[in-house]
Formats: structure tokens, C-alpha cells, sequence
């Protein structure tokens, strides 16, 4: 495949992110505490999880093996195998959802969503990549990797909190407070997008560009069904929280 064909088939993904960006207003993807009955045959939370972000992780390190990638693609490849090791062997072992379930299709569209996202990257980063040893001088190397380093933290440590709310054994929901939960939802998801974000200005490339359109498409959409749940959930929510960006959405 050449440069230009590999960039209509990002460009296409990308304009399937923002139709899905508009369908995600109107529909609750439904896992998580916006489970509801009706989407089909379910499998349990945790596996769901595992399943469905195993391939992302698996298909960069295949790229990652077989492809003689320069130094700098190499570290874009480890930064992305970082996040899916933590998302597919350690967030779902860790979470606290015992007896909770996920329907099938929500499986199956993460598994579609990530093998597309993750072979255009690492396919990329295998065939098409033209980074030298001065691509770690550049101005959006040092400003994406200091923003991916910062979203991942905040990502990790917003997860934990949202985790270590329920005590082994608990179910319920409750306030989180403190760290970036004063300021909005889902910190968590603020430092997904802040991390992508970063990745794709590291990359500068038209598929990093398209998964922080998918992550953006998933996660804007996502918090904002979270915030509205909190707020109709607890009456004494605070009410200066925003969803996802501080101070703005
Ligand atoms: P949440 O942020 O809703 O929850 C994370 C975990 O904490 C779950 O186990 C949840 O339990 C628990 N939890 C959350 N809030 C509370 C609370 N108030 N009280 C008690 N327990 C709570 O999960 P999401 O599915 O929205 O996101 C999980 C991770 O996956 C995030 O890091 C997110 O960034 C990432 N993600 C990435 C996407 C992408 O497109 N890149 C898409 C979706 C998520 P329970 O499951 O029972 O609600």
C-alpha cells in the first residue's frame, strides 16, 4: 500500500470518529454504571476488558518485532504498548466490579475500534515512518511527550482513586473528592485525551491525528453521560464541576 491510499483510509476512520462523536450524543454506551438490560448476551466486566484491549497492545509489539523501526518510532511503540499493558493485564484485575457484567457488543466494538486504531499506527510506524535522531529536538516531540507523560499520570491516578472508592465487596457509587475531582467528572478521561493528544503531536502523523479524533469521539461523549449521571444521582453534588476539561466542558 502507498503513503497516499494509507492516508485516504485515515482520513475515512476519522470521518467515522465524528459521525460517531454525533451517534454517542444520543446513545449510552451502555457498561459501566450506564449498563443496562437489552444489548445482548453479556460477558463478565472484567474480561470484557481484557478482551477488548488486548489487541491494540498485541498489535504494536507485533509491528514492534517484525519491523526494523528507527529509535524514535520505537519509543512512540513502547509509549503506546505502556498504556495497553496497564488498560488490558492490570486496570481490569484491578477494578472492583465483581459480578457485574458487559454486553457482547460493546466487546466486540472495542475489539473493532482498537485492531483498526492500533494497525494504522503501527502500520505507520513499520512503512511509512522518516524519523531521525533530530526528531527528538523538535519542538512537538519535547511539548507531546511532556503532555502524554503528564495525561498518563493523571489518567493512572484518577483510576486508582475511582477504584479504591469501593472498599473489597462494596457496589455502590459515591463522591469522589480531592486531586482533579474538585475541578471536574472524570479526571481520568481528561488524562486519556491530554495523553493522546500528546501522542499524536510526538507522531505528527495521520493516524495518531485520527485515534485522538476516536479517543475524543469516545471519551467527550462518555464523560459528559458520567457527569450528568453524577448530578442526577447525588443531590449534593458540588455544582462547580465540570465534566471533563477544567473550567471549560
Ligand atoms: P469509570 O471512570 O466510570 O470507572 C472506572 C472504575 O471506577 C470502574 O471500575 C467503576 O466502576 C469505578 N467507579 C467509577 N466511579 C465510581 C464512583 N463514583 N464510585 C465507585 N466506583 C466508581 O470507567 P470508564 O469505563 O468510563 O473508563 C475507564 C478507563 O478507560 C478510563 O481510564 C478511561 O479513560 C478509559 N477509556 C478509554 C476510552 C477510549 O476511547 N480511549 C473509552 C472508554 C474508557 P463501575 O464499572 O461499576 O462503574
Amino acid at each position: 500500500m502507498n503513503l497516499a491510499t494509507f492516508n485516504i483510509i485515515c482520513l475515512a476512520w476519522a470521518i467515522i470518529a465524528i459521525i460517531t462523536f454525533f451517534f454517542l450524543q444520543h446513545v449510552n454506551a451502555p457498561y459501566g454504571r450506564h449498563i443496562k438490560q437489552g444489548w445482548g448476551p453479556t460477558l463478565p466486566n472484567k474480561w470484557g476488558w481484557a478482551f477488548m484491549e488486548f489487541p491494540s497492545f498485541a498489535i504494536m509489539l507485533y509491528f514492534f518485532i517484525v519491523s526494523n523501526q528507527s529509535a524514535f518510532a520505537g519509543m512512540l511503540s513502547v509509549l503506546w504498548m505502556a498504556h495497553y499493558f496497564n488498560r488490558s493485564f492490570i486496570f481490569p484485575f484491578r477494578i472492583r466490579t465483581k459480578g457485574k457484567e458487559m454486553p457482547l457488543i460493546i466487546v466486540v466494538s472495542a475489539i473493532v475500534f482498537n485492531l483498526v486504531n492500533a494497525w494504522l499506527n503501527g502500520y505507520f510506524l513499520s512503512a511509512f515512518e522518516k524519523y531521525t535522531e533530530n526528531s527528538f529536538l523538535e519542538w512537538n516531540f519535547l511539548a507531546g511527550l511532556a503532555l502524554f507523560v503528564f495525561g498518563f499520570i493523571v489518567n493512572l491516578i484518577s483510576d486508582h482513586r475511582l477504584i479504591n472508592l469501593r472498599h473489597p465487596g462494596e457496589t455502590g457509587y459515591k463522591i469522589p473528592r480531592g486531586f482533579l475531582f474538585e475541578y471536574v467528572s472524570c479526571p481520568n478521561h481528561f488524562g486519556e485525551l491530554v495523553q493522546w493528544f500528546g501522542f499524536a503531536l510526538m507522531a505528527w502523523n495521520y493516524p495518531a491525528a485520527c485515534f485522538f479524533i476516536w479517543t475524543a469521539a469516545n471519551l467527550i461523549p462518555r464523560s459528559k453521560k458520567h457527569h450528568s449521571w453524577y448530578r442526577a444521582n447525588f443531590t449534593d453534588y458540588p455544582r462547580n464541576r465540570k465534566a471533563v476539561i477544567p473550567g471549560l466542558l
